[in-house]
């Protein structure tokens, strides 16, 4: 098997560019071992499904000695030198598969970066006063995009929120922090608000998310 002699260094070469997840190979095993491969020449791509991810390989006569990944459209695109044998092909996808989503989980902010967050809106726009006790993200709200219960200072933000620009995911958070302050909706809770740049465009982002997927979700 030809596999972990790709594989024992790939790991030492990562890089990251523009969104791509990528891994400098360093073949050590003479290209004389496996002639067969030698044969694929020029631009080959398949298109293929792994772990529900629709995967597209391009494989390149260009490409010697790095295998990348990156979004495009809905798919993931791997990049691969022509000359690698299938086996090691699909030993890539996988590990691209794996480490793109990695990496994009790692983008996504965690419980600690929402609390964070909440502290630096309230001083911004809040004069400080909204101090919750707790913020987490949640994945059974589907009527509201956020949630507050003044009471226990604890504030809730959907998880459909995620992916979403981060100034959206601030109205709704900064929305939440209000309500601490003043459970209602009306002038003097919008007046919170008034100082947000661009609270009437994320209201409207969210009106047309929300109006897109067929969904009765409601800032309020
Ligand atoms: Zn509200």
């Amino acid at each position: 098997m030809l596999i972990p002699a790709w594989r024992a260094r790939a790991g030492c070469g990562m890089t990251r560019e523009r969104g791509r997840v990528g891994a400098t190979l360093r073949c050590v095993v003479p290209t004389l071992t496996y002639p067969a491969l030698m044969a694929t020449v020029g631009r080959e791509v398949v298109h293929t499904v792994v772990d529900g991810v629709t995967v597209e390989v391009r494989r390149s006569a260009k490409r010697r000695r790095t295998v990348s990944a990156y979004r495009q459209e809905g798919r993931l695109v791997v990049l691969v030198p022509a000359r690698m044998s299938r086996a090691e092909e699909g030993e890539w996808v996988r590990t691209m598969v794996a480490r793109v989503a990695a990496s994009e989980q790692r983008r996504q902010r965690s419980d600690g970066d929402l609390e964070q967050r909440a502290l630096e809106l309230s001083r911004e726009h809040l004069g400080g006063r909204a101090v919750p006790a707790s913020v987490r993200w949640v994945s059974n709200q589907n009527s509201r995009w956020g949630s507050c219960t003044p009471a226990e200072g604890s504030i809730r933000l959907s998880d459909k929120l995620r992916g979403m620009p981060g100034w959206v995911v601030d109205y709704v958070l900064l929305h939440e922090l209000a309500h601490l302050l003043q459970p209602g909706h009306g002038p003097d809770f919008w007046e919170l608000l008034g100082g947000y740049p661009r609270l009437e465009r994320a209201r409207g982002y969210l009106q047309g998310v929300s109006a897109a997927a067929g969904l009765d979700l409601s800032d309020e």
